[in-house]
């Protein structure tokens, strides 16, 4: 084994498997040797999908719209990998507030313009005075939309593009899917594609540092305790930013004007000892609950998953951490106080899993601004995320800046006027010994 790639993707998320099977499809396989690591034993980074009971649960992403996910959608359609219309567009909320929030949000939105610097929670509380603008912003289940940062303008364009609260805007007819099987599978086949062109795929292994070395970079990574050096002479790192924070790139300061940020997300999966849920009328619909659960969803009569973010996220990541006991208990009074139970106690838990995402989504601030879909440092290494996109968050957003960080290499294999072959790179240098 040698410890020289021609090209070193970092990161098997959507974007770093995209990046590879993209520059395969452009023929860089057959003559360079590509390498993609990760630091986890397996790839799909913020896209996990488990089974319960026959029925997909993803820890990660869930669903997609061929409306706003267009490249997604084309990736879906190409994978041949079923998939079905997500369910979850239709709300059922306590206290007729889908309603009242529908008749709020587009009565206000002519007035967004006349505040284009002011955060939603202020131009709500303009209009409407801040007791009210606190229970209409609780009422569309996402907590980031009463952060400082989100102006009114971003939150009606959150409120459009997700399957929730689209209801309440011009967006109320984009159909929304989900992989049957999840996207474990399109993750693999990605990843099977690759490896059939001949990519390596070394997991386990996490980047700790970069630095030039004549034409090439020099990667450290420690791999089960141990430090490993490999030698690329092109790197993408397909990495978020809170990643990217991590190595010694100095990010963002030399790589972009731009600052970054973070929001934490916590899903909870719940299954129970009886079916009880869908002979309430609550098979495949969503709930918006007025406490820490936020969004409740049941998905046919398999299971009940509850998704939150921020100032909720971090409430469950707390209860997780006081012990098991506690974080049930908690879900279970939350759940009785939401769910129309009558007064009768919420039926037995049979199982139960979750999972805590730290950075679950990352994006750049001065979203007015037009930021590029994929980064170059000065020393030639590239960067994606979907962080960088207009579609942060998302896995379409993933894909748009895999596909131009690719652009951005494939530039570089291009023969010069005048001149037969191609970058240099493809007479490899001489491999090194691991
Ligand atoms: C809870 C949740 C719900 C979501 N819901 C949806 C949804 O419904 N629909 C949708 O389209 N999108 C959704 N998303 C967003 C979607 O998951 C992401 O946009 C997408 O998966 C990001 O892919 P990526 O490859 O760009 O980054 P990531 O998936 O973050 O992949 C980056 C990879 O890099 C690896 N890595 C990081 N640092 C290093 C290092 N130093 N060395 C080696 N490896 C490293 C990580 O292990 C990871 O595997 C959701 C995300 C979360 C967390």
């Amino acid at each position: 084994m040698t410890n020289y790639s021609d090209i070193c993707i970092i990161g098997a998320g959507i974007g770093g498997l995209t990046c590879a099977t993209r520059l395969i499809n452009a023929g860089l396989g057959r003559h360079l040797r590509i390498r993609v690591f990760d630091v986890n034993g397996f790839v799909g980074g913020r896209i996990q999908s488990r089974k319960i009971d026959e029925e997909v649960a993803e820890l990660g992403a869930a669903r997609y719209s061929p409306q706003l996910h267009p490249h997604f959608q084309e990736l879906m359609q190409d994978s041949g990998l079923p998939h079905a219309v997500y369910p979850f567009t239709d709300v059922v909320s306590q206290e007729r507030e889908q309603q009242e929030l529908k008749e709020t949000l587009l009565s206000l939105q002519p007035m967004v313009k006349e505040h284009p610097q002011e955060s939603f929670l202020d131009f709500l509380s303009h209009y409407l005075g801040a007791d009210e603008a606190i229970r209409i912003l609780e009422a569309t289940g996402y907590d980031a939309l009463q952060l400082p940062i989100v102006t009114a303008a971003m939150a009606y364009d959150i409120i459009k593009k997700h399957p929730e609260t689209q209801n309440c805007t011009e967006n109320a007819g984009n159909e929304w899917r989900y992989a049957t099987d999840g996207y474990g599978e399109l993750l693999e086949q990605l990843k099977r594609q690759a490896q059939a062109a001949g990519v390596e795929f070394r997991l386990e292994h996490r980047l700790l540092s970069l630095e030039k070395s004549g034409a090439d970079h020099l990667l450290a990574f420690s791999h089960q305790g141990e430090i490993q050096m490999q030698r690329a002479h092109h790197v993408i790192l397909a990495i978020p930013p809170s990643a990217m924070m991590g190595l010694n790139m100095d990010f963002p300061a030399t790589w972009s004007p731009f600052q970054y940020d973070s929001l934490p997300l916590f899903k909870g999966f719940l299954t129970f000892e009886k079916k009880w849920f869908e002979c309430m009328g609550l098979g495949d619909k969503m709930l918006m609950a007025n406490n820490p659960l936020r969004k409740i969803y049941f998905k046919s009569d398999k299971y009940l998953l509850f998704y939150t973010d921020s100032k909720s996220a971090t409430y469950w990541r707390d209860s997780v951490e006081q012990g098991e006991e506690i974080y049930l208990e908690r879900v279970r009074s939350h759940l009785e106080q939401a769910l129309p139970l009558n007064g009768q106690p919420l039926p037995p838990i049979q199982s139960h899993f979750y999972k805590h995402w730290p950075h679950g989504v990352e994006f750049y601030l001065e979203p007015e601004a037009k930021h590029p879909t994929a980064l170059v440092h000065p020393s030639g290494i590239i960067s994606c995320s979907d962080a960088y996109t207009s579609h942060c968050g998302w896995m379409e957003g993933s894909l748009i800046s895999a596909h131009h960080a690719c652009e951005l290499l494939l530039e570089r294999f291009k023969p010069l006027p005048d001149e037969p072959g191609c970058d240099d790179t493809l007479a490899a240098p001489a491999a090194e010994s691991a």
